[in-house]
């Protein structure tokens, strides 16, 4: 069955749901696929105790804030509720499961394809995110080892790890917290590239968006600024991490050389013993279901201008990270590219079929 569309938005986490915001009130013609079995996008799917970084006022999608927790940082189940409740609260048309398998070019439009239904549409927003593709270097000998492998993103609370010996490799926030809460139950070792670089205990996420904030305004405004210390991947100090300190195991080790049957094998010859690895190696943007427009390059990522695709003039991107917006992968920063988005959308709309837009 083909449907035709004035907007399609594939991806219904934070993203998704801000740009049909914005969309919603341009007054578009638009719906959502998001191929979860319900609302919260990738925080389904983080750890049990993971709490935002910054506050609930610092931490709201447009049009209603997040009501405020008990907890000065709210909890993952407290944004999943207020997802699910701010989808509720504007009506958004999201249907799920749909799961997008590819987005391709027609005459008059986007073909946007799943398994059973197509839509033929006007313009594409992709929010995919990136929760889905999860990424792991390649460490020599990796194939060779043994024991249990696990990234950050099918990581959920240490209970099944307790008195094994655990490598957490990664020097970002979910490294950090994931060796804070398994160094509680088992013998944890920390493998960074670099040392880590942690944000003094008095700064939060609020910091990291008011840089992002800054550097964007300069981009915008054409002036250079002095790269102010910390960025979105910087370490911030939450209670875990703070309490792991304490504990004195905080500390991070170089890579080692390469994996063996039964551990890992450190530039010096020494040997480790390893049970479990959980790699907190981070994520790539989810575009799979665009290869058939070829915008992608090497490194998996398409060449924009602002959130429009530059090689396709009917496609945008939100979410994700600084490639399409300043803090876009973030509840709070993700305003700015969404509506952005929308407004975009809005004019090149307009401009090719003025039917389709009405006042808002
Ligand atoms: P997602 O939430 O991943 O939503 C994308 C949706 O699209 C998902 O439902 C996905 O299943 C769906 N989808 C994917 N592919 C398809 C397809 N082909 N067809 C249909 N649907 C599809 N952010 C903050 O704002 N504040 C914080 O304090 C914060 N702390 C964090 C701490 C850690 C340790 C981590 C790892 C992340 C943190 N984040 C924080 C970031 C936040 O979790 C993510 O950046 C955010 O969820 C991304 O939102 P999104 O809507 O872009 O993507």
């Amino acid at each position: 069955m083909r449907t035709d569309i004035d907007v399609v938005v594939i991806g219904g986490g934070q993203a998704g749901l801000a740009t049909a915001y914005f969309l919603r009130r341009a007054g578009l013609d638009y719906f959502v696929l998001d191929d979860q079995s319900a609302p919260g996008g990738a925080w389904r799917h983080t750890w049990n105790s993971l709490h935002l970084f910054s506050p609930a006022q610092w931490s709201s999608l447009p049009g209603w804030q997040m009501p405020v927790s008990h907890d000065t940082y709210p909890s993952r189940n407290e944004v999943i509720d207020y997802l699910a409740r701010y989808e509720d609260r504007y009506h958004f048309p999201v249907r799920r499961p749909v799961h997008v398998k590819s987005v391709s070019r027609v005459q008059d439009g986007l073909l946007v394809t799943a398994a059973h239904e197509e839509w033929l549409a006007r313009a594409v927003v992709s929010a995919t995110g990136t929760w889905s593709a999860p990424y792991v270097p390649d460490y020599p000998g990796r194939e060779n080892f043994g024991g249990r492998q696990m990234h950050s993103a099918q990581y959920r609370n240490p209970d099944d790890l307790r008195g094994q010996n655990v490598l957490v490799v990664g020097g970002g926030n979910s490294g950090a917290q994931i060796l804070a809460e398994v160094s509680t139950v088992c013998n944890a070792t920390w493998v960074t590239l670099q040392e880590p670089v942690f944000l003094p205990d008095d700064v939060d996420g609020r910091v990291l968006f008011e840089r992002a904030t800054a550097k964007w305004q300069a981009l915008r405004d054409g002036r250079t600024i002095m790269a102010p210390v910390g960025g979105l991947g910087d370490i911030v100090m939450v209670a875990p991490v703070r309490e792991a300190r304490a504990r004195g195991v905080l500390h991070a080790m170089r890579p080692f050389s390469h994996f063996d049957a039964d551990g890992v094998v450190w530039s010096d010859g020494t040997h480790s013993r390893v049970d479990v690895v959980i790699w907190c190696t981070g994520f790539r943007p989810a575009l799979k279901h665009l290869d058939p427009l070829q915008i992608c390059d090497a490194n998996g990522l398409p060449r924009t201008d602002g959130t429009r695709a530059s090689d396709e003039e009917r496609l945008w991107f939100v979410g994700y990270g600084e490639w399409c917006g300043a803090a876009s992968a973030t509840l709070i920063g993700v305003m700015r590219s969404a509506r952005d988005a929308a407004g975009d959308i809005a004019q090149y709309l307009r401009a090719i079929q003025p039917r389709s837009t009405s006042a808002p």
